[in-house]
């Protein structure tokens, strides 16, 4: 089965437009040089991917270059990538890390994505054991803002996890890798199908129901919650069988020294009913988050004249 890549970007026209000798693409990937983009140094790596630090040569931006070599992609991960791809492509937040461009060469692929120099969520929380109460606020508001509107856009993420939830250097929440994100209207394809980390999946994947919605990312907020709050996960078990049980019995205890309110929340998402959970909309009413100033206009300042014009 062929999963073909979207076509080409309007911003990879763009570069190609650029370009006075009228190169192709696969002739600017020369050196240390991809398009516009200067390649520095490593930053992470997945499965099938290395990530790099790159600049853009005009604007300056700093931009996160993740690099796959397509000889290497077996079909499960052409189709995880093509996921990623499109379903990126359709997403603009502030908190939702943006992909600007997609550059193609026979042999390579190259994701141009905006940059999050703050590592991600999972690690911080294992730094600082546990974060303040206003941290926690300032960030669940930022993913479930995020969350929202991939939900309104009919994309769900079904991967989100601590290690997901990537930080700018200004503590700004970048949501990543939508490799395992679908369209809530493509029922047939995937919704039917465990995917994620165990220790965030929600009863319904557990009990192999057929229909994995919308809630699957709610529960997940849960727990990354739940995480955030007490630097503990509530559901652990050291083997799957038991975390099995434990996620179908929804058996967690929330300690009783974090706030009522918040406890109120995590219990409201957290329920095996897929149908009895939260919805996002009574997340933002609640009490635990009212007090919180929408924070990305604080945290997150306007994109540069240059990411304006790398974004139209
Ligand atoms: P896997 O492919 O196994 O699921 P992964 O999803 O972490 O792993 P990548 O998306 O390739 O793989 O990311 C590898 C690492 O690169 C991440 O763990 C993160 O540290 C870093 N990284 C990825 N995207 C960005 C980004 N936009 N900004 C900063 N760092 C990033």
């Amino acid at each position: 089965e062929a999963y073909p890549l979207p076509r080409l970007s309007p911003l990879q026209k763009l570069t190609t437009d650029l370009c006075k000798d009228d190169k192709t693409i696969k002739d600017l990937v020369v050196g240390r040089r991809v398009g516009f983009y200067k390649v520095r140094g490593e930053i992470g790596f997945g499965t099938f991917s290395r990530v790099k630090l790159a600049f853009h040569a005009l604007t300056k931006d700093k931009v996160a270059l993740k690099i796959l070599d397509r000889t290497r992609l077996d079909s499960h991960a052409q189709r995880l990538l093509s996921r990623e791809i499109s379903s990126m492509e359709c997403l603009r937040h502030p908190n939702v890390v943006c992909l600007y461009e997609v550059v193609e060469t026979p042999s390579r692929l190259f994701l141009v994505l905006e940059y999050a120099g703050g590592g991600d969520l999972h690690n911080r929380i294992c730094t600082e054991t546990k974060l303040s109460d206003v941290t926690c606020k300032i960030t669940f508001a930022q993913i479930l803002s995020a969350v929202k509107y991939m939900h309104n856009h009919n994309i769900i993420h079904r991967d989100l996890k601590a290690e997901n939830v990537l930080l700018t250097s200004t503590g700004c929440v970048k949501v990543a890798d939508f490799g395992f994100s679908t369209q809530i209207s493509e029922r047939s394809d995937a919704l039917d199908t465990f995917c994620g980390s165990p220790q965030y999946a929600a009863p319904e994947l557990f009990r192999e129901e057929c229909y994995l919605g919308p809630p699957v990312d709610v529960w997940a907020m849960g727990v990354v919650l739940f995480f955030m709050v007490t630097g503990t996960m509530p559901f652990r078990a050291d083997t799957i069988g038991k975390l099995r049980r434990c996620v179908i019995e929804c058996a967690y205890t929330v300690p009783p020294w974090v706030p009522g309110p918040c406890q109120r929340l995590i219990k409201g998402i957290l329920k095996a009913a897929p149908d009895e959970r939260y919805a996002l909309d009574q997340m933002m009413g609640c009490n635990w988050l009212l007090p919180v100033e929408f924070p990305w206009s604080l945290v997150h300042p306007e994109p540069s004249s240059a990411q304006q014009s790398l974004l139209h």
